[in-house]
């Protein structure tokens, strides 16, 4: 890894230009890669010749991602009280500290893990229909709103859940807060816990 400092020149591949070129590391707006919205003021190398972004340093990486946060439309989903109480005594069992924030890690953290195995994929639906079961929806029950900001790796985690599964959005954070509830309140996985413990003690 590389720190840079404004001002600072090098050499670098461009693309318009066909080759290697002389860049010069200035502060710019930087576009996001959809073309929606853009972070300002980071620190990036352009090219001499044309002026395009042509490098963007690791340590610009992070502020990028920040900006691109606030930028992320929040999930939102409608459902049944019950669920957002077995979230928050999910939170309260990893740490009895935690607020409602941790809500939005732990949803996070399962919909990250189911995305990224496949075997867990096919259980999304398994899932959905047990918690349905488990809190069956009759008519006039209390429902509440649950909208939060997760970074876009997992906001596109979540499309995946849903697009494999066939179910909106409200009915795969059904199927993840199932699972949140067998792995965390019915039969407590103890390593999990440990790790989440970790992860709430960092985030305070
Ligand atoms: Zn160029």
């Amino acid at each position: 890894m590389r720190f840079f400092i404004e001002g600072e020149k090098g050499q670098a591949l461009c693309h318009p230009c066909g080759g290697l070129v002389a860049t010069t590391f200035i502060r710019r707006d930087v576009p996001f890669s959809d073309g929606k919205g853009s972070a300002q003021n980071i620190l990036v190398g352009v090219c001499n010749q044309c002026e395009q972004v042509v490098v963007i340093p690791a340590q610009s990486t992070p502020a990028i991602r920040d900006a691109r946060q606030k930028d992320v439309k929040p999930i939102e989903a409608s459902l049944p009280a019950i669920y957002l109480d077995v979230l928050d005594l999910a939170a309260y069992t990893v740490d009895n500290r935690a607020s409602t924030e941790f809500r939005r890690y732990l949803l996070s953290y399962f919909v990250h893990k189911t995305a990224q195995q496949e075997a867990q994929l096919e259980q999304v639906v398994e899932r959905y229909e047990m918690a349905i079961r488990l809190f069956p929806e009759k008519r006039g029950v209390a429902r509440r709103r649950l909208s939060m900001k997760v970074p876009q790796a997992v906001s596109d985690d979540l499309r995946l859940l849903c697009e494999s599964s066939h179910l909106n959005t409200s009915n795969v954070i059904k199927s993840v807060v199932f699972d949140i509830q067998s792995q965390i309140i019915e039969s407590p996985k103890q390593p999990l816990l440990k790790e989440l413990r970790s992860f709430a003690a960092v985030l305070g």
